[in-house]
């Protein structure tokens, strides 16, 4: 009988052979993407004696056209009661209701940190002429920043009360008819997307953990995400970490905490992506870094990401590209972004053989020139095929 997942006392996921996750399809290319996805998840775990009792719930287009609601309560209660879920992508309604389904999620559920590992598989049209040296895991904050929606549109009173306050109650002189913005970076968020980048670190052996911020400019909220973050690894990991000024770069045995500033960070993973691994940044930075490196491994077709509380245990794991209106039910695009999303959240579950099956049987499928539209316009003698027919050779190689 399919059970829920759920978290011990002490902070650790039990997992079940027959768990029930709850799923939403997406909009656009979902309809394409995820049944791919779901054959090849579902064949990987039966390997191992292990059946995913999938619960469908709605959120996006079909939501509104089956309840006049984007995001219904039961969805929201669905990801809360059974702790992991899996997403398509989702289409922003506009006007209206929330500002993005993805980022409403996010914040009811207070999923602080967007993990997106970076990694090339073998095979994979790049760019760059070394793309196996990117193998890097990104945490991004998740719910502050300039994304935590705190905006006054130009010209409206409320903008012209909060110019007039600023300039009353702290002197600053702002040109009129300005848009304002507010972007809150509290000690308590910081810590906490820190805190998981350097326990995640130290599970997986990574090497260091940079925390990237624009700090020069922005001293009290980038800057201070810095300051923090070396404080912490000071206070909670003193005897597994240490940071580059205690330690002058040379960590021994340790894992090197050490900082880049955000335009240089741009440069310095592309040209020298080897001296990154796990990086922590805060919610715009993530963003950017997140798709610039992706674009360096395959795009973001095949780019997988997750939205984790670890504290509360809930996680949702998501395709990373949007809904790619233009080649819904084609049969077409790459279902690479949510079935490696899918590959994560198995790692999640501690599901890693089959993790590491998927993945192998994804690089043999490249290797032997199958894949689908987006990687065939960039690979000579490639064999274009459907977003199914994708799916089905990488279920054939497992
Ligand atoms: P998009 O849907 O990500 O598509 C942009 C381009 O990325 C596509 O035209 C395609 O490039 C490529 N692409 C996307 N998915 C692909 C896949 N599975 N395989 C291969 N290539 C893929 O971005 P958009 O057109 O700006 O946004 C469309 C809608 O998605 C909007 O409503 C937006 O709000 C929403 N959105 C949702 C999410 C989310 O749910 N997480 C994220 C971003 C955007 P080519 O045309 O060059 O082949």
């Amino acid at each position: 009988m399919a059970e829920k997942i759920t978290m011990s006392a002490d902070g650790v996921l039990q997992v079940p052979d027959n768990p029930i996750i709850p799923f939403i399809e997406g909009d656009g290319t979902g309809v394409d993407i995820w049944p791919a996805a779901k054959l090849v998840l579902d064949a990987a775990a039966a390997k191992y004696a292990k059946t995913i009792a999938w619960k469908e719930v709605l959120a996006g287009e079909k939501a509104f056209h089956e309840t006049g609601n984007w995001l219904p309560d039961e969805t929201v209660t669905a990801f809360r009661d059974y702790l992991i879920g899996i997403k398509g992508p989702l289409t922003t309604p506009i006007g209206g209701g929330f500002r993005s389904l993805n980022v409403a999620l996010r914040q009811i559920l207070d999923l602080y940190v967007c993990l997106r590992p970076v990694r090339w598989f073998q095979g994979v049209p790049s760019p760059v002429k070394h793309p196996e040296q990117v193998d890097m895991v990104i945490f991004r904050e998740n719910t502050e920043d300039v994304y935590a929606g705190f905006e006054v549109e130009a010209g409206t009173a409320e903008a012209d009360k909060l110019r007039s306050f600023l300039h009353d109650s702290f002197g600053w002189d702002i040109r009129e008819n300005s848009a304002l913005g507010v972007k809150p970076v509290s000690q308590f968020g910081s810590e906490r997307l820190i805190r998981a980048a350097l326990t995640y670190a130290l599970a997986h052996q990574r090497r260091s953990v940079t925390l990237v911020h624009k700090g020069n400019i922005q001293k009290f909220t980038e800057g201070a995400f810095m300051k923090w973050g070396y404080q912490l690894v000071r206070d909670e990991f003193a005897d597994q970490a240490v940071g580059w000024d205690d330690c002058g770069g040379e960590p021994g045995s340790k894992l090197l905490v050490k900082d880049a500033i955000a335009d240089i960070a741009f440069q310095q993973t592309l040209l020298r992506p080897r001296e990154f691994d796990v990086i922590a940044t805060l919610n715009l930075n993530g963003d950017y870094l997140s798709d610039a490196l992706a674009a360096q491994v395959g795009g973001i077709g095949i780019a997988p990401g997750a939205n984790i509380n670890y504290v509360t245990g809930h996680g949702i794991f998501e395709a990373t590209h949007g809904t790619a209106p233009k080649y819904a039910g084609q049969d077409k695009v790459n279902p690479g972004s949510v079935l490696l999303s899918g590959v994560l959240m198995f790692e999640h579950l501690g599901w890693t053989d089959a993790a590491n099956d998927i993945v192998r049987a994804l690089e043999a499928t490249i290797a032997a020139k199958i894949v689908t539209y987006d990687f065939a316009r960039q690979m000579e003698g490639a064999t274009e095929v459907k977003c199914s027919e994708f799916a089905s050779a990488i279920v054939e190689r497992l």
